[in-house]
């Protein structure tokens, strides 16, 4: 079997819903469990209903209500030419109203707890997989039964061995060959049934965990881009889709904040070995993004990121030559702080690291200052050149410096797995200094 998961774009609408009809229809020789996101924008329009409630504005809660009713009532009466079935309308105003009572709740105690809130939230996607499964005439069922978590309201941490057996209980006799099964992303419920949720945009993980509990041979994630990109398409335009990327060096993309799967959600399939596809919904000819455990094919560089403005921190002090424990004593201030180190480079006689730049500064600056001498220059950006083959590829460092020209490198960081070639250049040269990067990435054969 395989997991096909689409996101909200992906079933924003009935034009959308359509579209990944056909590609499910497609799939059918290859059992599908179909995970879907909530319609849109939906979970936001929760989120506001309920935070309204929860200040006391029930008429404004119920307005945004409507609103959530009136999107799906219009997809289901597209989807269905305006002759919707039924036991379809029934499940929507059964849902319309369990959403009403919760918002009248929230706002009766004005108090919304974390667990309220996952309530709430759980409406989008039994909404859009309701309406999804009638028309594809497929089984609907409901992720709670087997997306065991814990009580994390909010961010539910899932429990791997029991979603294993529901699974198999419960979902597994339903998929085959020409078969569609459609469940939730997203949601889930503790042992007692409570409903609970894995945090924002946690459709990903879902599919992730039920792949890894049912051994699909791939998991799918449509979305609306083709796969993972060699870097931000809104800096450097000729940006490429990557056909193969690591789940390493995804992590690594995904640190600097790239527009990327967050490897902590696909980790599940990876685990059991299970590809993670990145595929274009409106485009599923197209180019796409697999990422495995391994890969040992590709560019030297998989691709680049940048994050910023950061705070490049020296700290020189005479007596570091030849002595011990002076890191350990300036860690330890960092430590002891919550501050969160991220690039380091060391020298004899002095250490240069980063850290974000809404780090409170005069305070640690005061503390380092006691035993060392310590710059700080803001406004200073951090770019990672991603690859597996990095460090297998004589020359690479170079042609990157050479390729930079006129734009400064501040600082140099080989990250411990060497899949990370960090470089800190000024904050406004950033964008620049990608494009250029960039070049290097596509003549590097
Ligand atoms: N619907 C949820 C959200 O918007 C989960 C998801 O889309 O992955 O956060
Ligand atoms: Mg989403």
């Amino acid at each position: 079997m395989i997991v096909m998961k689409f996101g909200g774009s992906s079933v924003a609408d009935a034009a959308c819903m359509g579209q990944v009809e056909a590609l499910v229809r497609a799939a059918l020789p290859q059992a599908p469990l179909v995970v879907l996101s909530a319609m849109g924008k939906t979970t936001n329009a929760l989120f506001e209903a309920a935070r309204t409630a929860e200040a006391g504005d029930l008429p404004g809660a119920l307005a945004v209500q409507r609103r959530i009713m009136a999107a799906h009532r219009r997809a289901a009466g597209e989807l269905f030419s305006g002759a919707v079935p039924e036991g379809l309308d029934t499940a929507l105003t059964e849902h319309f109203g369990e959403l009403e009572l919760l918002l009248r709740g929230v706002a009766l105690l004005r108090e919304l707890s974390p667990r309220s809130m996952d309530a709430i939230a759980s409406l989008g996607e039994r909404l859009s997989t309701r309406i999804f499964a009638e028309r594809l005439g497929a089984a609907w069922v409901d992720a709670r039964m087997v997306l065991r978590t814990d009580a994390t309201f909010g961010e539910a941490v899932p429990e791997p061995e029991s979603i294993r057996g529901l699974a198999a209980r419960l979902l597994a006799p339903l998929l085959g060959e020409g078969r569609v099964v459609v469940t939730q992303g997203y949601i889930g419920a503790t042992e007692d049934g409570l409903t609970t949720t894995l945090g924002r945009g946690g459709s990903d993980f879902s599919a992730a965990l039920f792949g890894a509990a049912l051994g699909a041979r791939e998991v799918q994630i449509w979305t609306d881009v083709e796969g993972v990109l060699t870097c931000d398409p809104r800096i450097v335009p000729e940006a490429l889709p990557i056909p193969e990327l690591s789940f390493a060096e995804a992590a690594e993309l995904a640190a600097f904040g790239a527009k990327v799967l967050h490897p902590a959600t696909i980790q599940p399939a990876v685990e059991a070995r299970i590809p993670v596809t990145v595929r274009h919904t409106q485009r599923p000819a197209g180019r796409f993004t697999t990422i495995s455990s391994e890969v040992r094919t590709g560019r030297p560089i998989t691709a680049l990121a940048s994050r910023g403005p950061v705070t490049v921190l020296t700290v020189s002090s005479s007596r570091m030559l030849a002595q011990s424990g002076f890191l350990a004593r300036l860690f330890e201030v960092f430590g002891r702080r919550g501050v969160s180190v991220d690039l380091v480079a060391t020298a004899e006689v002095s250490v240069s690291l980063t850290v974000e730049a809404d780090v409170p500064l005069k305070p640690l600056l005061q503390e380092l200052t006691a035993f060392a001498t310590v710059e700080a220059s803001e406004g200073r950006a951090i770019i990672a050149a991603v690859g597996e083959r990095l460090k297998s590829t004589p020359g690479l460092g170079a042609r990157l410096l050479t390729a930079l020209g006129d734009i400064n490198v501040e600082m140099i960081s080989m990250g411990a797995n060497e899949i990370n070639l960090s470089l800190v250049v000024r904050a406004d040269q950033a964008d620049e200094a990608l494009r250029r990067l960039h070049r290097v990435l596509t003549e590097a054969a």
